[in-house]
């Protein structure tokens, strides 16, 4: 029969060690794409920890009795312990560190009483696998939460993961309470599917990981595709994806925003000092953003700030649109904040304001540029509206 030839534990041993590099190597690279991977450290670690564990386990009896049980169970309780708090973590969410400790506590205490201080097999399994089972339907219902495009497919896996590791801990506990031989590490077809099956669910498990490192390199690459690398501030592909979300005929306000004498500062006090203007200036303009309200950095020392609010665009009794007395009220007080700032060198803002519908963006940026083109002509330092 071919599963004669499928042993559990040299399997297990091949699984483990592929799953164990397969971590390690996602630790790596993670690493060296040098994203902030939330919980990708402690899931990949945790999982190293299960595949150790399950290898353990597959091998218990060689060496003392109680040594691969009770080790063993131990690491698969915290590493799939782990792989929650990392879950936990991306989504975002607190890490209960008390209920993981108290899982493991009694995990390695009922390992250690049922294995080593009064030896019962069947009860050991029972509540061993009970505990294993919580964590893995805990994991399996956490990571089906995940509703963030970059990271569902991976979350889903994981979730995969969860789902074939509860069965299995589920038949286990069946097992031991009904008395049947739980243990016997010999090759017959139901050990070699089981350990198949437990195998390729942590080999599972880091494809997910591997998914959800993807999600965070495809979100790094969208986020320096459409932001600026000085300010962080959106940049002209950032604003045309942020102008494609809204309705059409929605109404925008908008501030054409200029340092003034930009070129002065840079050529006397270096470019430096001229970044960091640029970044005061970027900083301020951020401070009055929200959901609705915008700052795009156009390019050199230009800057655009929009506002969707419908309470920024007023429509005038000619049925002309044009930014509302708060928005108006908003860029003002942002020219004088620059020029209260204490830190040197000392500048000032010129800008030119225009409002319209979304549809014709273009046109009222044209018409913004042209009413800061003034205000550079009327001597600069000032805000013109119309
Ligand atoms: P104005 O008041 O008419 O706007 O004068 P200005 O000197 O600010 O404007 P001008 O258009 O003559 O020059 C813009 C300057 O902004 C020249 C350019 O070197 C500088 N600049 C553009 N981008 C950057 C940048 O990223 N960093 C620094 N330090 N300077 C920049
Ligand atoms: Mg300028």
């Amino acid at each position: 029969m071919i599963w004669r030839y499928l042993d559990p534990r040299s399997m297990a041993v091949t699984l483990a060690l592929t799953a164990m590099l397969l971590a390690a190597a996602i630790q790596l690279t993670s690493r060296a794409i040098g994203s902030r991977n939330l919980g990708l450290s402690f899931s990949s670690r945790g999982l190293a920890m299960a595949a150790l564990g399950f290898m353990f386990v597959m091998h218990r009896g060689a060496g003392p009795v109680w040594l691969g049980p009770t080790v063993g169970n131990g690491c698969i309780l915290i590493g799939t312990g782990l792989m929650l708090a990392g879950t936990q973590q991306r989504l975002g969410r607190p890490i209960p560190w008390r209920l993981l400790l108290a899982i493991w506590v009694v995990g390695i205490g009922v390992g250690i009483w049922f294995g080593a201080i009064e030896p019962h097999l069947h009860i050991r399994v029972f509540l061993l696998s009970f505990l294993l089972f919580l964590e893995a339907v805990w994991l399996t219902r956490l990571a089906w939460t995940e509703k963030r495009a970059p990271y569902r497919t991976g979350m889903r896996l994981m979730s995969a993961f969860g789902v074939v590791f509860a069965a299995l801990m589920g038949t286990r506990m069946l097992s031991a309470a009904l008395d049947l031989n739980v243990e016997t590490g010999q090759p017959t077809l139901l050990s070699a599917i089981t350990v198949l099956v437990g195998g390729m669910s942590l080999i599972t498990a880091n494809l997910g990981l591997i998914y959800i490192s993807t999600g965070d390199l495809k979100k790094r690459l969208e986020h320096s595709a459409t932001h600026d690398s000085l300010t962080g501030l959106l940049n002209r592909q950032g604003l045309r994806q942020w102008l494609n979300t809204l309705p059409p005929n929605s109404m925008i306000a908008l501030a054409m925003v200029d340092l003034d004498h930009l070129k002065l500062i840079n050529d006397r006090l270096g470019h430096a000092v001229g970044d960091r203007t640029i970044q005061r200036l970027a900083d301020l303009l951020e401070s009055v953003c929200t959901d609705t309200c915008k700052a795009v950095r156009m390019g050199g020392e230009e800057f655009v700030l929009l506002d969707a609010d419908p309470r920024a665009v007023q429509v005038t009794e000619g049925a002309e649109r044009v930014a509302s007395a708060q928005f108006v009220a908003c860029i003002e007080a942002l020219r004088q904040a620059l020029m209260r700032q204490e830190e040197a060198p000392q500048t000032s803002l010129s800008a030119g304001l225009s409002a319209g519908t979304v549809l014709g963006f273009e046109a009222n940026l044209r018409v913004a540029d042209a009413r800061l083109y003034e205000a550079k002509r009327r001597g600069r330092n000032i805000v013109v509206v119309s």
